[in-house]
């Protein structure tokens, strides 16, 4: 086929703002071609040359691009560099050098879709020495053969900027017109969500029909487009909508890893299907001593942790190892994570996505030991509103973001790429900057791990209470330190260090050591959260729960101005957490 042919596709498509216009031009094309160049067109319409999880990424740098046009042309790059300036667009400088460019060139070959496609492929493999020159060369050679309007669209493709953006439902509506019915493509769209390659679903429906594509298997090793979830606000809106009965878990704020287990290896794919398995060799080794199966794919959320307080990181921790190829190592120390599993797509030759949610939960928990690193999400099935939100508050006083609600029915199968009913999350609504910084009095200190090992990890934070006399925990303060701070802040708590718990220290925690109330620092929180475990104002707003700062950090500054009794008081805490609902209402 000639690249042309799809050029044209291409202008047609760009012309219509009409989705089923253009999906009627699209299956006049794939009716019109040969079923082995399905797949190359299904991945090129979507500006593409493999499918999403594939590590072939096109997006060469625009000066790169701009060498190989003036190679490819024989145009001065001085020239091609002031039409880049003025323009700011690699399509259009092509376009514009096109024009210029002498019609009749010698020794011209054919430009065919496979061999733009193969120059591509080439392009985004080459690796190391040299690899800049051969990238042009192979781009040049492609370019030198183009016409004007193919040039275009090479320069769109080559540069990851493809533009014509036509959606997989589009790709999908044109494959059930050109090879099957209406009716049909429910299994298409299946198809296209277990395995996440439609270039591979459109060449077995050219090849095979329907009956090929209904034929179509999960694999360990293709991932499977993510599960979403609807979203709703209160616990009895989540109990009616799922029959007054429903399994709730704890709403994870990490990354969402699909894991695919076998013989030969284990692969990650993020929610949007990049594979992640470089990035993260410490969930792969942990997954691999706690799966105790043959082969499987299973989900689950990994939240960066804080060796020291034990307790989660803000969610962005988890990108400190992006592109830290050479000292992923220390990234992974310094940020580890922990792997909440929550689903079980595929275990030992089995395919349970269509299985309902208790019995893939129930396969999860055989599959998986639980360690230190890969632990089940807590879950509960629960049928009473005020339980829900309970196991709600409890879930954002361990760094949650709020619940998941999940249908136990007969069809609660795994939706793959749907959103829809069966699973709703239910987030808290507000989340806002704690406005001010708070002065907290250090009352003990737990032991440190890692690059603290030696040292303390986390100090216990209080704040006062006045009415009672007394300190009353509110959080553990691992973050914000510098090397010089971890040298001298210990130093400055031992003076005080005590055998025993401060008497009018409030605490239900167990710290390793305890010190009379006297350091004050300055720290500044995500927000303030109601909290199982802190002493702060308990009572204030429930029964059960006290004040927690969550994500707290040391702003760098010791408030030697103030005594431990000046610290902020748990009243303030309780203002500023009155003033935060306000905000969010
Ligand atoms: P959202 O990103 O707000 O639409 O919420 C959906 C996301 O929550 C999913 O994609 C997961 O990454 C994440 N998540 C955290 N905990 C769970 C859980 N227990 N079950 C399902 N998804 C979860």
């Amino acid at each position: 086929m000639q690249y042309g042919d799809l050029v044209k596709v291409y202008e047609a498509i760009e012309s219509t703002a009409s989705r089923l216009e253009m999906a009627d031009i699209l299956a006049n094309l794939f009716r019109s071609s040969d079923c082995k160049n399905i797949r190359t067109i299904v991945y090129m319409t979507q500006g593409n040359i493999v499918p999403d999880f594939y590590p072939e990424k096109l997006g060469m740098a625009d000066k790169l691009y701009l060498r190989a046009l003036s190679m490819a042309t024989g145009q001065k790059g001085s020239r091609i560099k002031e039409l880049w300036d003025k323009e700011g667009d690699t399509g259009k400088v092509t376009e514009l050098v096109f024009a210029n460019k002498s019609q009749t060139t010698l020794f011209s070959q054919d430009l065919t879709l496979e061999r733009v496609h193969t120059a591509l492929l080439k392009i985004c493999r080459a690796d190391g020495d040299g690899s800049q020159d051969l990238k042009m060369k192979l781009l040049a050679d492609i370019l030198h053969d183009a016409k004007p309007n193919e040039a275009k669209y090479i320069a769109r493709l080559a540069t990851g900027r493809m533009r014509i953006g036509i959606a997989a439902q589009t790709v999908i509506d044109a494959l059930a017109i050109a090879f099957a019915t209406k009716a049909d493509k429910p299994d298409i769209e299946r198809a296209f969500n277990i395995t996440s390659d439609l270039g591979l679903v459109g060449e077995t429906l050219c090849q095979n029909g329907i009956d090929g594509v209904r034929g179509m298997k999960v694999h360990v090793g293709n991932p499977i487009r993510a599960m979403l979830a609807e979203r709703l606000s209160s616990p009895e809106e989540l109990l009616e909508r799922l029959d007054g009965k429903a399994m709730f878990e704890y709403k994870y704020d990490g990354l969402r890893i699909q894991a695919h287990i076998s013989d030969s290896g284990i692969k990650l794919y993020s929610r949007r299907l990049e594979d992640m398995t470089e990035q993260f060799p410490d969930v792969a080794k942990a997954l691999r001593e706690a799966f105790t199966g043959v082969d499987a794919i299973v989900e689950g959320e990994c939240v960066p942790i804080d060796i020291n307080t034990g307790e989660f990181l803000p969610f962005q921790e988890v990108s400190h190892r992006r592109g830290r190829k050479h000292d992923l190592s220390e990234a992974i120390e310094d940020y580890p994570v922990r792997f909440h599993l929550f689903d079980c797509l595929y275990f030992d030759g089995e395919d349970l996505t269509l299985k309902p949610l208790p019995q893939r939960r129930e396969t999860l928990s055989k599959c998986v030991k639980i360690t230190p690193s890969v632990k089940l999400s807590e879950a509960k099935v629960l049928d009473d509103p005020e339980k829900v939100q309970t196991f709600f508050m409890q879930a954002l006083a361990d760094g949650c973001e709020g619940l998941m609600a999940k249908s136990i029915a007969n069809d609660s199968i795994y939706r793959a790429g749907a959103r829809g009913y069966l699973w709703i999350k239910y987030k808290k609504e507000y989340r806002s900057e704690m406005n001010d910084t708070v002065d907290l009095v250090a009352v003990g200190a737990f032991y440190g791990r890692g690059k603290r090992g030696g040292t303390y990890g986390a100090l216990l934070m209080a704040t006062y209470n006045p009415d009672s006399d007394s300190f009353e925990t509110v959080c553990k303060l691992g973050s914000g330190f510098s090397d010089v701070d971890l040298a001298t802040i210990p130093e400055k708590l031992n003076k005080t260090k005590l055998d025993s718990k401060f008497t009018r220290v409030n605490s239900k925690l167990e710290a390793d050591v305890w010190f009379e109330p006297y350091l004050v620092l300055e720290v500044r929180g995500a927000e303030i959260t109601l909290s199982p475990i802190h002493t702060c104002e308990r009572g204030a707003i429930r029964d059960d729960a006290g004040f927690a700062i969550r994500f707290p950090r040391y702003t760098g500054t010791t408030r030697i101005d103030k005594k431990a009794r000046d610290a902020t008081t748990s009243a303030e805490i309780t203002d500023m957490y009155r003033k935060q609902l306000k905000q969010s209402n």
